[in-house]
């Protein structure tokens, strides 16, 4: 896998794109607060393809799941984004998160997707062989945020061009 850091740090990166997709959406609610359920959603689902092979209830923590497999499932993961996402719009308060836990997997397994172990995308583990587990990591961290930043950036130029506005009928 990816470092546990990294996971960490594009599962941040995640929780930023949902929140912003809620809010292009419109269905971020009163206060944000779908926003902030996909945003904390999102954080938990980006490590969550690890967290949940892992027997937590058991002494010796042993793996329950075999390592990359039934929890890095890609279809099963894009389809409760894509299913998530379309849903968004009834605005119910656990659809964001879903859509934010969701985008934090899709985002974990696109982390992992590199390393020789790979993904089972559809059935069998496929990998992208670039490089080894925990080598750049700072790439994949700096790729989430570009990619975070490139679809947020909308919701910040609306809102400058909305302060320039204001600030012009101000000094006016
Ligand atoms: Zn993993």
């Amino acid at each position: 896998m990816a470092s546990n850091s990294a996971h960490h740090a594009t599962g941040w990166a995640a929780g930023l794109i949902a929140a912003a997709l809620v809010a292009q959406v419109g269905a971020a609610g009163p206060w944000h607060l779908g926003s902030v359920a996909a945003f904390v959603a999102a954080v938990a689902g980006g490590t969550a393809p690890d967290w949940m092979e892992v027997a937590w209830w058991s002494r010796g923590r042993r793996l329950w799941i075999t390592h990359r497999t039934a929890t890095h499932w890609g279809l099963g993961w894009i389809a409760a984004l894509v299913f998530a996402y379309g849903s968004l719009h009834h605005s119910k308060p656990y659809t964001a998160a879903v859509f934010g836990f969701a985008c934090g997997g899709v985002m974990h397994l696109l982390a992992d997707w590199p390393n020789p172990l790979g993904v089972p995308w559809i059935w069998k583990r496929h990998s992208l062989n670039w490089w080894k587990s925990g080598r750049c990591d700072l790439l994949v961290v700096a790729l989430a945020w570009g990619a975070a930043c490139w679809i947020a950036s909308p919701l910040w130029v609306a809102r400058v061009e909305r302060l320039a506005q204001w600030l012009h009928t101000v000094v006016r």
